[in-house]
């Protein structure tokens, strides 16, 4: 449905996006994660045709953005990052107005019934868009970019300034409309998109660093087991014995000091490593304050994907920053 192929982007010095290629089939919602500055609205303008690539092709849905602009934007519907509202319309003059714009004629009123409920604005309709809290803005924008029912929907960071609950809202309004849409949708949060996406694209400084489901994404670069481990002994001798047990691959170290109280957290993938370990205390007879196991968190996940390909050979035991 959307295809990328080695597609660049230069603004001036900046390398915005450097050699890009992936693809995304129809039906599916695709998590576009990265830090700010990642490239990802540039690689969305690009898919939506408000910019053209320096170099390499996009087609969605068979066309290519280049040649065939006007075709791209009549089957898809883009948020983009600021929402492009006319802050002294009425709700439902705008979405009127836009549908007009959209050629749709006979289906504008069934059209504009349709998002009207789908993106809850019933109690709005007839306030200026101006005085509307930032959520209600959002799914505004976001109606205005469903109303000719794009079969392709290209949300950039539809989420981002939202609190809580109408961050949840949106991420519901995106599951209702999963079955029947293509939906690529931005974030620089990991975690706001992990549930609702078939798959994530992590991009990074201008490449894509790794596509995958979360689950599988995780499992490739959270593959370590952690221990949590605080014991009463010199670092020194903690270091040496915890390098004797196989299947360790990082020590980090949380405490202050080298001597009494160490907190390490023990990065390992062998099974064998906690009982191993537990048999080791206590054999050496450390006093122990704590022991346990954890996972790794969803940040922690996000910032092993981003730095992925460059950091993966840092996982050597070594000391931490004590
Ligand atoms: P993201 O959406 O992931 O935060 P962007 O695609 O907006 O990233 O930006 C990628 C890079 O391109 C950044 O370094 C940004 O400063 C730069 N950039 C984006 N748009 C422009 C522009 N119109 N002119 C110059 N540089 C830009
Ligand atoms: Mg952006």
């Amino acid at each position: 449905m959307i295809e990328l192929k080695n597609v660049t982007k230069t603004y001036g010095l900046t390398k915005a996006l450097k050699d890009v290629s992936f693809k995304i089939e129809k039906g599916e919602i695709i998590g576009f994660v990265g830090p700010n500055g990642a490239g990802k609205s540039t690689a969305m303008k690009i898919i939506t045709t408000y910019t053209a690539p320096t170099s390499g092709t996009a087609t969605v849905g068979g066309y290519d953005v280049l040649e065939n602009p006007y075709e791209v934007r009549k089957i898809l519907g883009y948020l983009p990052e600021t929402v492009p509202l006319y802050y002294d319309m009425l709700v439902y003059d705008y979405l009127e107005f836009v549908g007009e714009a959209r050629h749709l004629n006979g289906q504008l009123k069934s059209r504009l019934g349709w998002v009207v409920e789908a993106c809850h604005l019933e109690s709005v309709l007839h306030r200026q868009i101006g005085v509307l809290s930032k959520g209600f803005k959002q799914r505004v924008c976001l109606a205005q970019a469903l109303i000719h029912d794009p079969d392709i929907l290209i949300l950039d960071e539809p989420t981002s300034g939202l609190d809580p609950l109408q961050i949840i809202g949106i991420r519901n309004l995106i599951k209702d409309l999963a079955h029947e849409k293509t939906i690529m949708v931005s974030t620089h949060i990991l975690q706001e998109v992990a549930s609702i996406a078939d798959r994530i694209l992590v991009i990074n400084e201008g490449r894509i660093v790794a596509v995958d489901t979360y689950d599988a994404l995780r499992a490739k670069i959270g593959a370590d087991k952690i221990i949590y481990l605080d014991v009463n002994v010199d670092k020194a001798t903690l270091k040496s014995s915890l390098n004797a047990i196989k299947g360790i691959e990082q020590l980090e170290f949380l405490s202050a000091t080298d001597h009494s109280q160490i907190r390490v957290r023990i990065h390992y993938r062998s099974e064998s490593v906690p009982s191993e370990l537990d048999q080791m205390i206590k054999t050496q007879n450390w006093p122990l304050n704590e022991f346990h196991k954890e996972g790794l968190s969803l940040e922690e996940t996000f910032i092993r994907l981003i730095s992925q390909g460059k950091e993966v050979q840092e996982k050597a035991v070594e000391g931490g920053n004590a």
